[in-house]
């Protein structure tokens, strides 16, 4: 696998460039070079060196693709004036796009996009007065998108409008808690999770830290109307019931939950939910809940580390549909070791005789999950590969089951460098999901390392973080409510 070597002058656009250089070659080494002076000296690549240069001038953009010294793809444009740094951003990636595609012999399906929302610049679009078919093909244009990219994200841009009609999301607020333990720690667990057997002992020092977060941010938001609660993770339901119980308890006496438009729990691992823990749930007005196979096949469970059998799974799913649970979410996860369209069929179809209310398709990330990284290398005949049909066999499946695209994002490392959509019955959509994917409301998260979103009336979004470290978050829990109380002030 060839070595990289990005050369440029504006460290504005390093991430960007180094991110869509690695969408075309995920698994060669990167290194990105930002220097004033004009490279040609030091741009002599050895053999399986490829040398890349992205170069902003005074009056032009520059981009090429070097191997072996000789310049084997080029572009260049003049500047768009007067500067204005999106326009120049969007202008160096439209060239690289372009270098890397000649050089490459190849496109990719999400253009030269490198952002985590492609939907909200389609609803962006909307906003401005396109209709679909203009917001689609300028998506086409400006980004290189695929059509059937382009097309998903108006699809979904408009359907996230019409879900949000008539709610005042601006006067009102989500609230996001979250429980970092798990019954196991997954090998692609890229979350700062923490295995329970370890940790049991703290887990009520947790809770009554939260409660105090929980406390605090209530008083905080009295007068303001809360629309809907997720709770995450981690795994929620690794809390025993009473812990379960104190934490509902106090979110109740803190915030009025009566009004709520959705609150959902992520019981996540069927290996951490019982009977006695959904009970608690439905003595609250929780309504929707989330059951996670990840994946149907026992040998990438056992592989993965997630310690419990399909059957848990299905036993799982049918004592919260028993308990009365009527909307549930299923989440799976394309490019796991070992597995390809055949194994994600299988996952699909059992997960089709369940008949969830939502799907969730994630594509794998590999970004901090050094346990991934290393079980890959000593089981180098496992692939972890995700590619464009096994997502479009994911989206006919949930197509076929009556469920529909309602919100989408990417992340940085995915296989296949695709994307993790959620698919709904029209009326069982997850709220929060879309008022945090699209920003357009204001989130407080609560726990260790949670992040909390203000979003302010001209859109702008400023952020505050709690500390990841479960022992620090205990410790300075009263810190973590002074950064929100600025946070909002
Ligand atoms: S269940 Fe989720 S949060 Fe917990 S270890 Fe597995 S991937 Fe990480």
């Amino acid at each position: 696998m060839c070595e990289i070597q990005i050369w440029l002058n504006r460290q504005e656009f390093e991430y960007d460039i180094y991110s869509l250089t690695r969408a075309f070659y995920p698994k060669s080494a990167v290194t990105v070079h930002c220097t004033d002076a004009f490279p040609e000296e030091s741009m002599q690549p050895s053999k399986d060196q490829i040398f890349l240069l992205a170069w902003c001038g005074e009056k032009d953009i520059v981009t090429e693709c070097r191997m072996e010294g000789q310049p084997l793809a080029h572009r260049e444009a003049a500047l768009v004036f007067p500067w204005e740094r999106a326009k120049v951003k969007s202008q160096i990636k439209q060239l690289l796009y372009q270098t890397l595609c000649q050089f490459s012999g190849r496109t990719l399906i999400w253009g030269n996009l490198t952002g985590i929302r492609p939907v909200k610049l389609a609803a962006d679009f909307l906003e401005e007065g396109m209709d679909a078919d203009a917001a689609k093909a300028h998506m086409e244009e400006k980004y290189d998108l695929s059509p059937s990219k382009s097309g998903l994200c108006v699809e979904i841009a408009l359907r996230e409008r019409k879900i949000l009609e008539g709610l005042d999301y601006q006067s009102g607020y989500s609230l996001y808690v979250g429980i970092p333990f798990c019954p196991s720690i997954c090998m692609y667990c890229s979350f700062s999770s923490y295995p329970l057997d370890k940790w049991k002992t703290r887990v009520d020092g947790y809770v009554e830290a939260l409660c105090r977060e929980i406390q605090a941010t209530g008083r905080m938001m009295q007068g303001r109307t809360l629309h809907t609660v997720y709770i995450g993770g981690g795994t929620p339901t690794t809390l025993e019931p009473a812990q379960m119980q104190r934490l509902l308890d106090c979110m109740k006496e803190c915030f009025l939950l009566e009004n709520l438009r959705e609150f959902t729990v992520e019981a996540g691992r069927p290996d951490s939910i019982t009977q006695k823990k959904l009970e608690v749930l439905r003595q609250y007005p929780v309504t929707r809940l989330s059951v996670n196979p990840q994946t149907m096949n026992q040998k990438t469970l056992d592989f993965i580390g997630r310690r419990h059998t399909v059957a848990d799974i299905e036993k799982a799913y049918g004592l919260a549909r028993d308990m009365g649970f009527d909307n549930v979410n299923m989440d799976l996860i394309a490019g796991l070791p070992g597995e390809g369209p055949q194994e994600v069929a299988h996952t699909l179809q059992c997960i089709r005789r369940l008949e969830p209310d939502s799907l969730t398709v994630h594509s794998l990330a590999v970004k901090r999950a050094a346990r991934l990284r290393l079980f890959s290398q000593e089981h180098r005949e496992l692939s972890m590969e995700n590619s464009a049909e096994i997502m479009s066999m994911a989206e006919s499946c949930a197509r076929d089951m009556g469920l529909v695209p309602y919100y989408l994002y990417r992340q940085k490392n995915m296989a296949g460098n695709l994307e993790n959509t959620g698919y709904a019955r029209p009326e069982k959509a997850g709220l929060y999901n879309i008022l945090m994917m699209s920003e357009k409301q204001t989130v407080l998260a609560l726990g260790s390392g949670s992040v909390s979103k203000r979003v302010h009336p001209d859109g702008r979004v400023e952020r505050c973080e709690n500390v990841k470290d479960v022992t620090q978050y205990m410790d300075r829990v009263d810190e973590m409510v002074e950064r929100k109380r600025q946070l909002l002030e």
